[in-house]
């Protein structure tokens, strides 16, 4: 019912994780990807080769987001390689512990220019081009710390608030110009990004007993969703925040 044939479709962070599932869902369903990386090689190419094999065809770009020239080589190449963008999944991201009396200049600094600057950057170059084609699906992947706030963990929530805020202003500004601009904020989620909090079996325990559905999330659990607003499907949503934490936050 899906089918995203002829569609093509950068996500940023796409080598690992939720980007990676994300990748590896759209070329199921039928889309070209361009996977945006900041610097793993060997994680980038084993994504490629999983798209690849989904019958697709993959591009791999290398660079720090929050850079304007980075995050500019990423779309031009894109649209060099397959001639237009039609979805955009703005994943990247780091987080990192910090309570706020401690946490420095530098600290702060690193999580909002990887986590924010990276969004800017992704969405303004995407806006160029989707507005020219007058078409485009921009899926912003948030937090349910943006939503409810993260105690030792300012900076990332002020983050994904600012992601939250984002994807409403967009849905307003580009809504006019054929683009849906929309939202998945995943709770828990099993990825490196987590893995070392979730070796300690007893915080694992005390996280999946505070989610109704008793469960962590799997990366494949964001990336429905995620195909869910890449697709027609999901036409009439605009600036719409998906909560996808299996009942943790109902914001
Ligand atoms: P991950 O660490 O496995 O992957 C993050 C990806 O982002 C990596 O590919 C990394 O290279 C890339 N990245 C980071 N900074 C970048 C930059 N400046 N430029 C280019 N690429 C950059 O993490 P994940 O768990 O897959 O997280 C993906 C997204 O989901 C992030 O935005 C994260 O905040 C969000 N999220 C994750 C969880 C979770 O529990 N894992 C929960 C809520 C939201």
């Amino acid at each position: 019912m899906i089918d995203l044939k002829g569609k093509v479709a950068v996500v940023t962070g796409g080598s690992r994780g939720i980007g990676r599932a994300c990748s590896v869902l759209l070329a199921r369903a039928g889309a070209d990807v361009v996977i945006g990386y900041r610097g793993n090689e060997k994680a980038a190419s084993d994504t490629a080769v999983a798209v690849e094999a989904e019958g697709r065809r993959v591009l791999t770009v290398a660079g720090d987001l929050a850079d304007a020239e980075a995050a500019q080589l990423l779309f031009t190449r894109a649209r060099d390689a397959f001639g237009r963008v039609n979805i955009v999944v703005a994943n990247a991201g780091i987080w990192k512990h910090a309570p706020i009396d401690t946490m420095t200049t530098g600290q702060w600094r690193e999580t909002i220019s990887a986590n924010l600057d990276s969004l800017y950057q992704t969405c303004h170059f995407a806006a160029r081009i989707m507005k020219q084609q007058k078409s485009g699906k921009l899926i912003i992947i948030a937090s349910t710390a943006g939503q409810r706030g993260e105690a030792e963990y300012a900076h990332y929530a002020a983050s994904k608030g600012a992601a939250i805020a984002m994807t409403r202003s967009l849905g307003s500004e580009l809504g006019p110009y054929g683009i849906n601009v929309n939202c998945v904020a995943p709770g828990w989620v099993l990825t490196d990004m987590t893995t070392d909090v979730f070796e300690n079996p007893e915080f694992r325990q005390s996280i999946e007993q505070s989610i109704p559905v008793r469960r962590i999330a799997s990366p494949e659990d964001i990336a429905g969703p995620v195909l869910f607003l890449a697709s027609e499907l999901s036409r009439h949503l605009q600036g719409s925040i998906l909560s996808v934490n299996g009942g943790s936050v109902m914001a």
